[in-house]
C-alpha cells in the first residue's frame, strides 16, 4: 500500500473518543447537605459497552441534546452516547460518574445550548429584525441580551426576571467592552447578538479543549481541538458551527441538522428521514 491509499483521517490515538455503557441509565434521589437531588446514573454501576468517536461519528449530535426535553429523554440519550462527562468538565479530582451526573447541570447546559443556537441561527442568516427582540440599547452606552426560555422556543424579553428559565448578559457598558460602540451602530442587532454568540462559547470552551498537531499519512501537519469531555465536544460542535468550519442545513422533514460540510449535492432530507417516509407510504398503500 502506498501512502496515498492510505486514510488521510488524522492517527488514530489523537482523536477524542468517549465510552458507552452496556447498562441503562437511571435517575436516583441522593441527599447532599439536607437537599435532594436528582442523579443519572448507570443501573448496575456501569459496565463497559463501547468505545465510539462523537466528533466524527456524530456531527449533529449536538443538535439531539439541546432537544433533550424530561428526564427520561436524557437517561436514553446517556444511554446511547455515554456521561457528558461534568466531572470533568467541572474539574472535580473524582472519577467521573463517582456520584452520578445532576439533572440540574444537565439542564443548564441544554438551556444555554438551545439559546445560543437560536441566537447563532439568526445571526448566520443575517435576520437583524428577528434579533432586535432580543438586544436591547438600555443606554446610549449600555447593550443587555434578555432571552426567556418557553419549553422549545426561545423568546427574546425586556424585563429582568428572577427565574432559571430567564437568560441575559450585559455585552458592553462604558466600563466593559467599550470599544465596540466605536464598531456598532447605535441601536443594531446584529453586532450585538455576535459579541452574545462569542461570549457565551468562550464560557462554554473555556479550559475544555486542547489544540492538537496532528501529522497525517502525507505528512502534513494539521489542528485537531481536543475535548475533555462528551459536554465539551458538544459546544466543540457549535463553534465549529459559528466559525463555518461545518455547515448544516434543517432537514425539510423533521427540520433537524443535516451535517452539509463535505457535502456538494442538494440533499434536502436525512437518509433516515426520507426511508421513514418511504415505508410510511408503503404501509398506507399496501397496509
Ligand atoms: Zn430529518
Amino acid at each position: 500500500m502506498n501512502s496515498r491509499e492510505k486514510s488521510e483521517e488524522p492517527i488514530e490515538e489523537t482523536r477524542f473518543d468517549w465510552v458507552r455503557f452496556a447498562d441503562p441509565f437511571i435517575w436516583r434521589d441522593k441527599s447532599i447537605n439536607g437537599l435532594t437531588w436528582q442523579f443519572l446514573e448507570p443501573e448496575e454501576g456501569g459496565k463497559y459497552g463501547s468505545n465510539y468517536r462523537p466528533l466524527e461519528e456524530k456531527p449533529e449530535l449536538f443538535d439531539e441534546f439541546w432537544r433533550l426535553d424530561s428526564p427520561e429523554a436524557i437517561a436514553r440519550f446517556a444511554a446511547e452516547n455515554g456521561w457528558l462527562g461534568l466531572a470533568a468538565y467541572n474539574q472535580f479530582d473524582n472519577f467521573p460518574g463517582e456520584f452520578g451526573e445532576p439533572l440540574h447541570q444537565w439542564m443548564s447546559h441544554i438551556k444555554e445550548m438551545k439559546v445560543v443556537l437560536v441566537i447563532l441561527d439568526l445571526v448566520q442568516a443575517s435576520d437583524s429584525e428577528a434579533l432586535r427582540e432580543f438586544i436591547h440599547w438600555d443606554q446610549p452606552e449600555l447593550v443587555r441580551f434578555g432571552c426567556r426560555i418557553d419549553g422549545e422556543r426561545v423568546r427574546g424579553c425586556d424585563k429582568q426576571l428572577r427565574n432559571a428559565n430567564f437568560r441575559q448578559e450585559v455585552l458592553a457598558s462604558r466600563d466593559f467592552g467599550s470599544q465596540n460602540f466605536k464598531v456598532w451602530q447605535k441601536g443594531e442587532s446584529l453586532g450585538p447578538a455576535k459579541r452574545f454568540v462569542a461570549m457565551a462559547l468562550d464560557k462554554a470552551l473555556h479550559k475544555q479543549v486542547s489544540p492538537r498537531l496532528v501529522v497525517d499519512p502525507k505528512g502534513t501537519m494539521k489542528a485537531y481541538y481536543y475535548p475533555s469531555s462528551l459536554i465539551a465536544a458538544l459546544w466543540l460542535q457549535v463553534y465549529k458551527q459559528a466559525i463555518g468550519e461545518t455547515r448544516f442545513r434543517k432537514c425539510d422533514i423533521c427540520s433537524r441538522r443535516m451535517d452539509t460540510t463535505e457535502n456538494r449535492t442538494n440533499k434536502k432530507v436525512h437518509n433516515s428521514c426520507s426511508l421513514r417516509m418511504r415505508m410510511q407510504r408503503y404501509r398506507r398503500v399496501n397496509g
